[in-house]
């Protein structure tokens, strides 16, 4: 099975597990989705007000090498949860598939968790210190929503996407394992 393939049974394993979710849990599942995308978008902003993005631009996504295995289901649920197609990635160019000419594809409040926190030295050298430690309180609070949710709604949901297709040879985890709905 190709990497194209690969990807696309295992977006549609994740779309079908989403959307037969009881109404309630899926609300609580969007609010908890909904939070983390705006810290992330908080998160991009910084580091682009640094000149984040002319940074990553002028180093061609160096450490967008292996990004196929950045995207955790709960990052595609962010999508999901907006009502927004995922970016198609284009497996062909031997970088992160989803690397363009004008740098990620992927929006701020969308993008992986792995590529969101990570700063390199050359984005920090140029942030304040207040701006760092802006930085360092939303990681923390982006790292406890994950734990969170991947603690209500399945552990797979943290872990990397394309990783778990590839492991399970194809056939796909449940990604989404909520607790039963509890019986009044
Ligand atoms: S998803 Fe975007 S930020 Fe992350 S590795 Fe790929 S191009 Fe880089």
């Amino acid at each position: 099975m190709n990497e194209a393939t690969l990807w696309g049974k295992g977006v549609a394993q994740l779309i079908s597990e989403f959307s037969l979710l009881p109404p309630a849990q899926r609300v609580e599942l969007v609010t908890l989705l909904t939070r983390m995308g705006g810290l992330k978008e908080e998160i991009v902003a910084l580091s682009d007000g640094a000149e984040g993005a002319a940074v990553c631009a002028s180093c061609n996504g160096a450490c967008c090498r292996v990004g196929k295995y950045h995207p955790a289901p709960l990052d595609l649920l962010t999508c999901f949860a907006a009502g927004e197609l995922l970016v198609t990635p284009l497996f062909a160019t031997g970088t992160c598939p989803f690397l363009g000419a004008a740098g990620c594809r992927i929006i701020p409040s969308r993008r992986p968790f792995t590529c969101v926190i990570f700063i390199c030295h050359l984005i920090e050298a140029r942030l304040s210190g207040e701006a760092l430690t802006r930085l360092s309180l939303m990681e923390e609070e982006l790292r406890r929503l994950r734990r969170e949710t991947a603690a209500r709604f399945g552990r797979a949901l943290a872990e990397s996407f394309f990783l778990e297709m590839e492991q399970s040879g194809g056939e796909g985890v449940s990604f989404l394992t909520p607790p039963a709905t509890e019986v009044l």
